[in-house]
């Protein structure tokens, strides 16, 4: 069983000698280093005796996980205090992740103002880099279906106009949904573009109208 160090000082040796001797906790006891008649195992007695507080224990110190180390990090009150009431538990893993962070590569630091700004710009909220990544790859592949759409609409509009060749374009008509349906239910199942497409070149290519 370990020895734990008390805030209390021996009132027996301080009345008989004046000197100030922190009280030892060991095996349900409180001792005396300095006098081993000093001793009390009944909480209620070393109270009686009038111990003072006059020592200071600091929390107690584990060592590290095997491969882990402590560093000690100067920063002002105010940053501790803000930490403090933001991460009321966990700092600690909050400050090694950041710092695993660092060692990672190139890192940026998107601060509140700029993070807000992406929150409103992309319409979605993140909580990470991961998912920031994940919403404006989202919103890429919708930028590049709008700008495939318009470069689509701008040929078909060339194509009306007759001038773009080897393009034209089809009213479908009343076929239009018939039409969706067979080239969704086709093998392997095409776009509708694609599927009239092939069909119209089949059809000329062999001559049947
Ligand atoms: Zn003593």
């Amino acid at each position: 069983m370990p020895t734990l160090k008390t805030e209390f000082a021996c009132s027996l040796c301080e009345k008989q000698t004046g000197k100030q001797v922190q009280i030892l906790a060991t095996e349900g006891r409180l001792i005396c280093p300095e006098n081993s008649n000093h001793r009390w195992t009944d909480t209620a007695d070393f109270y009686a005796s009038n111990p003072k507080l006059v020592f200071k224990v600091g929390p107690a110190k584990f060592p590290s996980p095997e491969g882990q180390t402590t560093i000690t990090l100067k920063i002002p009150q105010r940053i501790k205090d803000a930490l403090d009431g933001r991460y009321a538990t966990g700092l600690e893993s909050v400050v090694a992740n950041v710092l695993l962070q660092l060692v990672d590569g190139d890192v940026m630091v998107v601060g509140e103002t700029d993070k807000n700004r992406l929150f409103e710009q992309l319409g979605q909220n993140f909580t990470n880099s991961s998912e920031l990544v994940g919403v404006v790859w989202a919103k890429m592949c919708e930028v590049d279906e709008a700008k495939a759409e318009a470069q689509a609409a701008t040929e078909d509009l060339k194509a009306y106009e007759s001038r773009s060749p080897g393009r034209i374009v089809v009213d479908l008509g009343d076929e239009y949904e018939p039409a969706k349906e067979r080239a969704k239910n086709s093998e392997p199942p095409m776009p509708l573009k694609m599927f009239i497409e092939e069909k119209l070149r089949m059809a000329l290519k062999e001559n049947w109208f």
